[in-house]
């Protein structure tokens, strides 16, 4: 994502959460740059908020306490990356997890609305309940992007103890 993320550019935060990444992408959009960002619960939103207040990064951070699954309301075309950051909130209710049914439309528009070269990156989890329900959806989503429009790639632990967070990439061509 450092890569493909400059100055100036738009980027997508589909799962704030605690707001590490949301930090991290506002970072590198710069302050001519925007993030929009998304988290179903108001601790998640409260968290980040506060983060990127303390770090001096709020002003080009646009955040919403609505699911990623609304993104066709609140994000333009042409963005240069977008995280997913599934399963749930760590240190919070593990019953609120990301759905199969609001993802992959959400991941639909998010990869819509990439623009050339524009990289969409997916951190799947499949240690919870319905958690590689997820994961099968998200890949058969992947799966069916023809190679002429994306490229797809999948890094994965090979050796883990226990079931291990994965990444899926996508970038448009
Ligand atoms: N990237 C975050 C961790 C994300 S954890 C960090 O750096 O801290 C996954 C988050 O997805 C949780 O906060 C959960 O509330 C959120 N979530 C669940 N369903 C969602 C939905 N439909 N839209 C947006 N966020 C959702």
């Amino acid at each position: 994502m450092a890569l493909a993320v400059k100055p100036g550019d738009t980027v997508v935060d589909a799962t704030v959460g605690n707001g590490f990444d949301t930090e991290q992408l506002a970072r590198w959009v710069g302050p001519a740059g925007r993030v929009i960002g998304f988290d179903v619960q108001a601790l998640a939103i409260h968290a980040t908020r506060h983060r990127l207040e303390r770090a001096g990064l709020a002003d080009r951070v646009e955040l919403h306490e609505a699911g990623h699954e609304t993104m066709g309301d609140h994000v333009p075309d042409g963005l240069a990356a977008a995280v997913f950051n599934l399963g749930y909130l760590p240190r919070a209710d593990k019953t609120i997890v990301t759905q199969p049914a609001t993802t992959v439309p959400a991941l639909d528009a998010a990869f819509e609305r990439l623009r050339a070269g524009g990289l969409l990156c997916v951190v799947i989890y499949t240690g919870h309940n319905g958690g590689a329900e997820e994961a099968a959806a998200v890949e058969a989503w992947a799966q069916a992007i023809p190679s002429d429009a994306a490229i797809v790639t999948r890094m994965q632990r090979v050796n883990p103890q226990r079931p291990a967070p994965y990444l899926v990439t996508v970038q448009r061509r």
